[in-house]
């Protein structure tokens, strides 16, 4: 077991063995609220007795105390109607009642430890600077297998201009040896004439739990000139995750595994868990800080927006009964900003009547949760919607070409981290990109060249740049770049000119044609240039002056 798995294991026992402690005293919490109902019989004190109640039911069940649960689940549906309804009850329920608590009362003395919740097994974080150590300097292996051997040159050549390095194979043999020696991060299958029970057979042997340099297993991209349902269907059930036809358009070959290698997660996911119990809430995060997921909580629910666009969460976890403000009311109040009316929020709750969770979900959330899911689940149901949802922002908020950020959330993100700059009194540099003498590609070379050629500005300003970084398209063949917690002007001119540098290198090809492009840039520094308006003036006149001083340089002011 890793240390860091053991310190997760201990810290949830911890937090278990702390709760079961205090179990008595809550069931003691409940003995009293029901006192003081039987002096003071009013519909406030039952509501509250009906509270403490379903808040044991809650816990108790996420810290995998089911007997205790279930115990105080009877008591609930005791409660229940008369929570509900206008009138009060009786003499009737106290017997009953009375014994439901005391049968509480032993089961939660007698929590033992034995039945431990199973925790998920954490895998150790990545670390950051090795990922980013490898993203740069491996280039992605892709085999490609194509009985016919028809389009291998095009593609291992025009792959090679976008930093893979592609192998291909014609016999199936030569690559499941290949794959032995050197696991790649994606296969190309050609089955362009294969019958659909062939193309499964053949996947079977290539998607064997091998790992890339990434840690990840490889991807399948299915090729094929027939372009019908059942073609595509047989890919689907073949393990592919993505179709093209023929003739393959490289470009988007291309996108599909940038989008699939580098977008992929090793930006852990950002989850947001909202719980008015401390130790609920830490429970959570534990769990899914054991896959390597990061975590923030939230205790006053007056804070949400603020962490909200720090944090960037991609869904949020959240309690439903809450005593200031309740899930329901947060939800909606998140809905009301335009830019989050897509995160996923999902109730946690022991809520288990239909009706009220179908109101609840209704205005603002997505699902429910039980909170005695055991830990396996909680973290499939949030990985699945949080990949929905991280496709779904992508779709929204890049540029199709490029999948840089967008015009306006590279805007948007300058405003948010020239605020964090000045709360954590960083340096920022906000750089302005302009390709020289473009018009002259697209004239010479045509626009679907010119395409190519941005999306190569694309891949090396993202292999190139820090994963903090942000990296956008301001337009056309313009690009935008905040460079997050630089040291000086100095720093930011060396790094941007080896990026101008590297570009010039690169040589771009169309059928037996080479031709190289250059660019010129134009930064500003924050704290120099203190508001995003003044900085982006900056950068573009520094890149005027970049560009009238004859191009190929940078300027930084
Ligand atoms: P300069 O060095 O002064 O920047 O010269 P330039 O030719 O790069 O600048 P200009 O602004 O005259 O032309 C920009 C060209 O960029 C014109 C336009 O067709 C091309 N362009 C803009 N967006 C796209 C695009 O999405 N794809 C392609 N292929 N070309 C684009
Ligand atoms: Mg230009
Ligand atoms: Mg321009």
């Amino acid at each position: 077991m890793s240390d860091l798995m053991a310190q997760f294991r201990q810290e949830l026992e911890e937090l278990k063995k702390k709760y079961s402690i205090e179990l008595p005293s809550k069931v003691q919490d409940i003995e009293n609220g029901w006192k003081t109902y039987l002096e003071e019989p009013n519909a406030e004190n039952i509501t509250v007795l009906h509270r403490l109640v379903h808040t044991i039911k809650g816990s108790s069940a996420t810290f995998g105390f089911d007997e205790v649960s279930k115990a105080a689940a009877t008591l609930e549906t005791l409660l229940k109607p008369w929570v509900k309804s206008e009138s009060l009850p009786g003499e009737e329920l106290v017997p009953e009642f009375q014994g439901l608590l005391k049968t509480l009362y032993i089961r939660a003395r007698n929590v033992s430890l034995e039945d431990a919740s199973v925790v998920a097994e954490p895998q150790p974080k990545p670390d950051e600077h090795e990922l980013e150590r490898r993203r740069k300097t491996q280039k992605p292996l892709i085999y490609l297998y194509e009985p016919n051997g028809k389009i291998a040159g095009d593609i291992v050549r025009q792959m090679a201009s976008f930093s893979y390095r592609v192998e291909s194979f014609t016999s199936l043999s030569d690559l499941v040896h290949a794959c032995s020696i050197a696991p790649p991060s994606g296969f190309v299958v050609d089955f362009t004439g294969m019958s659909s029970e062939r193309l499964p057979e053949i996947t079977k042997d290539l998607l064997n739990p091998v790992c890339d340099v990434h840690g990840r297993k490889p991807l399948l991209v299915a090729v094929s000139n027939d372009d019908s349902f059942a073609c595509r269907l047989a890919a689907v059930r073949a393990g592919a995750v993505d179709f093209f036809t023929l003739p393959l358009d490289i470009g988007n070959l291309v996108d599909s595994f940038e989008r699939m290698i580098f977008y992929r997660d090793d930006d852990p996911f950002r989850i947001l868990i909202i719980d008015d119990d401390e130790d609920l809430a830490r429970h959570f995060e534990l769990v899914l800080q054991g896959r390597g997921w990061l975590t923030k909580t939230l205790s006053n629910p007056m804070d949400v927006f603020l962490l909200l666009s720090e944090f960037r969460p991609d869904l949020i976890l959240m309690d439903l009964y809450m005593p200031d403000v309740n899930g329901v009311e947060l939800a909606a109040v998140i809905r009301q900003k335009e830019e989050y009316v897509s995160i996923p929020i999902v109730y946690l709750s022991i809520e288990d009547d239909l009706e009220t969770q179908l109101e609840a979900v209704g205005p603002g959330a997505d699902d429910f949760l039980n909170k005695g899911i055991h830990p396996e689940h909680l973290i499939v149901s949030v990985e699945s919607r949080v990949l929905r949802y991280r496709e779904l922002r992508r779709l929204m908020t890049r540029d199709s070409l490029t999948g840089l950020l967008n015009h306006t959330n590279l805007k948007m993100r300058l405003v948010m981290e020239m605020n964090r700059a000045v709360r954590q009194e960083t340096k920022l540099a906000f750089a302005m990109i302009d390709l020289d003498h473009f018009k002259k590609v697209n004239d010479t070379y045509g626009h679907p060249t010119g395409d190519l050629v941005l999306k190569s500005v694309a891949k090396l300003l993202n292999q190139r740049l820090r994963r903090s970084d942000v990296i956008g398209r301001y337009g056309g063949e313009e690009f935008g770049v905040i460079l997050l917690d630089v040291e000086s002007a100095d720093v930011v001119q060396s790094l941007l000119d080896e990026l101008r540098v590297s570009f010039a290198e690169i040589s771009h090809n169309v059928g037996d044609a080479h031709f190289n492009v250059t660019l010129s840039c134009g930064a500003a520094m924050f704290p120099e240039y203190s508001d995003p308006q003044s900085i982006s003036d900056a950068a573009d006149k520094a890149l005027y002056k970049a560009k009238s001083h004859g191009r190929n340089r940078v300027v930084v002011v």
